[in-house]
């Protein structure tokens, strides 16, 4: 899915789009010229490999997301609070793109299967 920078209300548009078994919607809506903040929730199944036994599993995912596209190069400001900020240089924003990096954003943590994390807690 994808949304044009222009089309993009200050008070928001609704987006929604699916990845394998991850649904992401929410909402888009423009922050500066060329800023827009899209808030959501990723949730759904995703396939991941326990980081203790290296077994695979399906985790249920139900995550608050907050990213910020923005429209070309983004040069964080002096003392600016570091963004989680994807560019994009073709006048729209990629949702589905958007999706995928949250996603491998998500997979880069430390994930353990059912097993392992009842072990752990003991
Ligand atoms: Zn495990």
């Amino acid at each position: 899915m994808q949304i044009e920078f222009k089309k993009i209300p200050a008070n928001g548009i609704h987006f929604e789009t699916s990845l394998s078994e991850i649904r992401f919607f929410g909402e888009a809506l423009k922050t500066s010229k060329t800023m827009v903040k899209c808030t959501g929730t990723m949730e759904g199944n995703l396939p991941l490999v326990c980081d203790r036994c290296a077994e695979s599993f399906m985790l249920m995912v139900n995550e608050s997301v907050e990213v910020f596209a923005s429209e070309g190069l983004y040069e964080d400001q002096e003392g600016e609070e570091l963004l989680n900020v994807i560019e994009f240089f073709d006048g729209s924003i990629d949702i589905d793109t958007m999706l995928q990096s949250e996603i491998e954003a998500f997979k880069s943590d430390y994930h353990y299967c059912g097993q392992c994390e009842q072990l752990k807690g003991e």
